[in-house]
């Protein structure tokens, strides 16, 4: 069975961006407005040789239930499960917000390895981001833009020693 890689961050981050570009094709919906992406969605992921299943999810993304931290972790922990590793992504551009301490501080204590991807980093406005994503405690965070394709090549190195 190929590994899987399951995508994880606050609505907007574009989780789903990322997906379509490793799938190479639009199986994802990506919209300005949170919460577009209702199911999980999975595909087939390939870089430089690297193969493995790579799944887009909604499990952050319902404003509603952000109150509810039991419903919102159940979610996550439903796509995690099974994950041979996550990537978590972030909004360079944004920078942290509450959420993404809230979903590093539960990717924490899970054993699933995570590769951060500080996403929306082209040009020089992201750099800052980039920097603070260190902050989350997971690991050095990958410059990606996944709307432009840069970096994303850097997941393999990522990726391979722990799928
Ligand atoms: P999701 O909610 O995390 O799945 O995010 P989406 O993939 O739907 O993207 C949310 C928004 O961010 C969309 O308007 C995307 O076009 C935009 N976006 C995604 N990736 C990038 C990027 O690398 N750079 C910039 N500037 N915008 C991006
Ligand atoms: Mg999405």
């Amino acid at each position: 069975k190929k590994p899987e890689v399951v995508i994880i961050g606050r609505p907007n981050v574009g989780k789903s961006t990322l997906f379509n570009r490793l799938v190479g094709k639009k199986l994802a919906l990506v919209d300005d407005q949170p919460g577009v992406t209702r199911d999980r969605r999975m595909g087939d992921a390939v870089i430089a040789g690297l193969h493995f299943t790579i799944v887009d999810t909604a499990g952050w993304e319902d404003e509603n239930e952000l109150s509810l931290p039991g419903r919102m972790r159940k979610q996550t922990e439903a796509s995690l499960a099974g994950a041979d590793a996550a990537i978590f992504v972030v909004d360079a551009r944004a920078g942290l917000t509450p959420l993404d301490e809230e979903i590093a501080r539960y990717l924490r204590e899970q054993e699933v390895p995570v590769v951060v991807v500080a996403n929306k980093a082209e040009g020089n406005a992201a750099e800052a981001g980039v920097m603070e994503a260190y902050a989350l405690g997971l690991g050095e965070p990958l410059a990606v833009s996944a709307e432009h394709g840069v970096g994303v090549a850097d997941l393999f190195g990522g990726l391979w020693p722990i799928i």
